[in-house]
């Protein structure tokens, strides 16, 4: 979500405003004193990568190492394009609203997203599809749809009936002389045989049973 900072709008519940422009803060938006805190990657022995100083707090319950940063939301700027992992991944496991934070809005007909319209792209689009935005609630399409720009070129609304967890987003590093070295900045499963040389940034999740929504029903999901 990258709105731009010379629009006014209602605020919806919980997201930051800022003077003197009350500028809609996504949720999931990241605050330039938020800065990356991982320290030192090492190789790891046994294969893989670490930080020299890690804690069991770096790695999630499937082992995953997660890239460590500050969460102080508020504080600073907002760094509009650029994705807080914490709160992304928080509001991707809970399914809360990317916006808003509040619980995103689900029904029979499944969890509401809101994603670039890409629906030229395959047969069936979004099924199947790796998606790292979190879902929307019903108040926050509007907005959102207003104020971001890639949403603003086409935006599609989807109920998926199935959102699995399937992997995360991030880098996968390589053995170094020195070190670990970047290789790529791609999506892995959590079955990847390389997962353990990912530094993840955010979750993903696998949407199935998609319904888009026509345009003409967008206004429906006002509240
Ligand atoms: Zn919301």
């Amino acid at each position: 979500m990258t709105p731009s900072r010379d629009q006014q709008v209602a605020m919806p519940s919980n997201t930051k405003e800022i003077e003197p422009n009350r500028i809609t803060v996504p949720y999931v938006t990241a605050w330039s004193a938020e800065q990356d805190r991982s320290g030192e990657l090492i190789c790891r022995a046994r294969g893989g990568i670490g930080y020299a100083d890690e804690t069991v707090m770096d790695r999630d319950s499937r082992g995953v190492l997660w890239i460590r940063a500050a969460s102080r939301p508020g504080e600073g700027r907002p760094e509009f394009g650029e994705v807080h992992s914490l709160r992304q991944r928080r509001a991707m496991r809970r399914l809360l609203c990317q916006v808003c934070g509040g619980p995103a809005d689900q029904t029979a007909a499944g969890t509401l997203w809101l994603l670039p319209d890409f629906r030229e792209d395959w047969p069936g689009w979004p099924n199947a599809m790796a998606n790292a935005e979190p879902p929307v609630c019903p108040r926050c399409v509007e907005v959102s749809v207003r104020l971001c720009p890639k949403l603003r070129r086409g935006a599609a609304v989807i109920r998926a009936r199935e959102c699995p967890l399937v992997g995360v987003r991030g880098t996968l590093f390589v053995r170094g002389d020195d070190g670990p070295v970047r290789a790529a900045n791609d999506v892995f499963a959590f079955g990847h045989p390389r997962i353990g040389w990912v530094q993840a940034f955010s979750l993903v999740r696998q949407l199935g049973d998609c319904t888009l929504i026509p345009p003409s029903e967008l206004a429906g999901c006002a509240p």
